[in-house]
């Protein structure tokens, strides 16, 4: 991370801790909800299949920059499927740095060619070991690895959505990351139950050995872009929600937190380590602010 953006984020920290502030720092832009996919556990794809224009696009960018955000995420859907004329993804990253964004990143299921080099951080999903990342993804891991393989910059984040199938991957998965020359970092989160999808969800025990061999690991010293003492907060399900310092927007809609807001009892259950992270991080918790500068300088 370039030591601007850090005072900048550190100082908007400080800020927010000492005057109790709710301003948003982290946005997130979904620029269509059309899948090459149709994974096992997902609610958001395919609904209206709109690919959303690169005007709109870069007129919410100039209004989110507004409201003071400055770490941008570009998510789907698949976001490498969109795209507008001669416009791709890489544009809207670039217009998002002159715009100002300190941090701009993508979430990506990682069959399209990854080779991204103006991300920060490209968040690709991998759900476990060959086996059941193919049982929840379909047939995709090879060719996700494919792709990895011919990416030219150190920016890939390996994002696992731990459920009941896959819990017990955590560990080779952090070997394949670590072995692996064009992969960076790995990060978790839990399956948040979504309607029609509860029955992936962990039980208790499973929730307990994921979380002990995630903070095992990070021991261990594997590259984990999560942060060590958010962990049990998770575990207790003790922490604030919604994270008012997230926004994401779709079509100009705006949410708080995330898309999943209003989907009422779905914040009790949530299982997306990012906010409990942030709401952790908002409310002054020293240990998950120290925890979180060394993560960030490490891994963005
Ligand atoms: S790749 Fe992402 S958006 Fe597509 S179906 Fe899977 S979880 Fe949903
Ligand atoms: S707490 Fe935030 S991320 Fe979690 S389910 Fe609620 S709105 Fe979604």
């Amino acid at each position: 991370m370039k030591i601007r953006s850090f005072i900048n984020l550190s100082v908007f920290g400080i800020k927010t801790i000492l005057f109790k502030m709710k301003k948003p720092i982290l946005g997130t832009i979904i620029l269509t909800d059309y899948c090459n996919l149709s994974c096992k556990h997902c609610a958001v794809n395919n609904i209206n299949k709109v690919m959303y224009p690169y005007n709109d696009i870069v007129e919410e960018m100039h209004n989110l920059y507004n409201t003071g955000i400055r770490i941008l995420f570009f998510c789907g859907g698949e976001t490498l499927t969109w795209k507008d004329g001669d416009k791709s993804i890489r544009d809207l990253i670039k217009k998002a740095k002159r715009i100002g964004f300190l941090i701009v990143n993508i979430v990506t299921n990682g069959t399209i060619n990854l080779d991204i080099p103006e991300a920060d951080v490209i968040f690709l999903s991998l759900d476990g070991t060959k086996e059941n990342h193919n049982l929840i993804r379909s047939d995709t891991f090879d060719i996700i690895l494919s792709n990895v393989s011919k990416a030219n910059s150190s920016n890939i984040c390996v994002y696992m959505a731990v459920n009941n199938i896959n819990y017990r991957d955590i560990e080779p998965l952090c070997k394949l990351v670590k072995e692996n020359p064009n992969l960076k970092s790995i990060s978790f989160n839990f399956h948040t139950p979504y309607e029609g999808t509860e029955h992936l969800s962990l039980t208790k025990e499973q929730q307990v050995q994921a979380v002990n061999s995630i903070k095992s690991l990070i021991k261990l010293n594997y590259p984990i872009f999560n942060l060590y003492s958010a962990l049990d907060y998770y575990l207790q399900n003790k922490w604030e929600r919604p994270c008012y310092q997230c926004i994401v927007s779709e079509n100009k809609k705006r949410f708080v937190c995330g898309r999943c807001v209003d989907i009422e009892g779905l914040c009790e259950r949530c299982g997306y380590l990012f906010a409990v992270e942030f709401s952790l991080l908002c409310k002054g918790n020293i240990k998950v602010i120290i925890d979180m500068i060394k993560t960030y300088l490490k891994y963005v």
